[in-house]
């Protein structure tokens, strides 16, 4: 008789249609709980060579202000460009091509060139979630924008370069692959049983409890039921919004406070820096009231076994369907018994 919680068996994402192989039996041996030696604060605060450190010189040649708090400028390499002429290249119905406009951004969350979300106070992240409600709001109105992605990518695992802590906002004239998929289902969960999809999912979850990692009174963070990263998240508001321009105040200071939980959480986790990519999805910046979107961030870290242990998307991943073997529920198991301190300020 198939008991999903032992035999292999594949599970489904509404947000996206897609499904996931899960192998419990291949971790039926018991967790080896490996920890790394934990790294020491080696960065400096002030680093001379970094170009997102205040009043330093980047590559593109403009030189930082001497910030105190947030910062943000226009990427010097940016991928995506407002001045792009409109055009389309089509050849045999095959070979298709569209301009596409935008602006890239990064945001430097703070001038202290040594710290991460995990070693900022709340009080210090609710100025970078003020700054994200403002650019999302700001690059939102811009006629030829249809969606704005704010996204942070940590550690060189995950291909940041800088280790001062910064994220970046990419603004397009389409709605990017990932999101189109989650509006489809979105809109169509609301079609279908006149709910919204995260409200339902989280309410489920709140009433399972075994994914749930921690809540407060705002936000709750979960391993998603079909999570593929051994350690993936969701961040989630308990009640509906749209997007993360509907926080108030206190949602604001509870979005901040629920980060920092999770970013400390994380480097707990193997005691060592964690690499992850987090990102916001929420409502298209057309205009539209868009009711059916629940706003939320995804935590994607590659991370599996230890600090240099990762997961790979290759063979039947990259050719077929992802796979884990940890299941949600217990990656959800260990990371809500990590101590809510973070391992460096143990250090003597
Ligand atoms: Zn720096
Ligand atoms: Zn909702
Ligand atoms: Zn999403």
């Amino acid at each position: 008789m198939f008991d999903w919680k032992e035999h292999p068996h594949r599970r489904y994402n509404p947000l996206t249609g897609e499904w996931v192989l899960v192998s419990p039996h291949r971790t039926r041996r018991p967790w080896l709980g490996q920890r790394e030696r934990p790294s020491p604060d080696n960065q400096p605060a002030y680093d001379p060579t970094c170009y997102l450190c205040p009043g330093n010189q980047r590559a593109g040649g403009a030189r930082n202000p001497s910030y105190t708090s947030t910062f943000v400028f226009d990427n010097d390499f940016a991928a995506l460009k407002p001045g792009t002429p409109p055009g389309a290249f089509d050849h045999g119905n095959l070979l298709r091509a569209r301009s596409e406009r935008g602006v890239c951004r990064v945001v430097c969350f703070s001038p202290r060139h040594d710290l991460t979300l995990a070693r900022m106070a709340p009080a210090l992240i609710r100025p970078v979630v003020d700054e994200w409600v403002h650019q999302y709001q700001e690059l939102g109105a811009l006629e030829f924008i249809r969606y704005v992605q704010i996204f942070e990518n940590r550690g060189e695992m995950m291909g940041a370069s800088n280790p001062h802590p910064h994220g970046q906002i990419w603004a397009a004239e389409t709605l990017p692959n990932e999101v189109a998929k989650e509006d489809a289902a979105q809109l169509g969960y609301r079609g279908s049983w006149g709910r919204c999809l995260l409200c339902d999912y989280v309410r489920l979850e709140e009433e399972c409890g075994e994914r749930l990692v921690f809540e407060n009174d705002v936000f709750v963070v979960l391993v998603p039921f079909w999570a593929v990263w051994p350690f993936e998240t969701l961040v989630v508001p308990r009640t509906h919004a749209t997007g993360i321009d509907e926080l108030d105040d206190a949602g604001r200071d509870e979005l901040a406070s629920i980060l920092s939980r999770l970013a400390v959480c994380y480097d707990n986790l193997f005691t060592a820096p964690f690499p992850y990519t987090m990102g916001f999805h929420q409502r298209p910046s057309d205009g539209q009231a868009h009711p059916h979107w629940h706003f939320h961030a995804h935590f994607y870290p590659p991370l599996l076994r230890s600090a240099t242990v990762r997961k790979f998307m290759v063979g039947f991943e990259m050719l077929g369907t992802p796979q884990r073997d940890i299941t949600a529920e217990s990656a959800a198991a260990r990371l809500r018994e990590l101590p809510a301190k973070h391992y460096l300020e143990d250090q003597p």
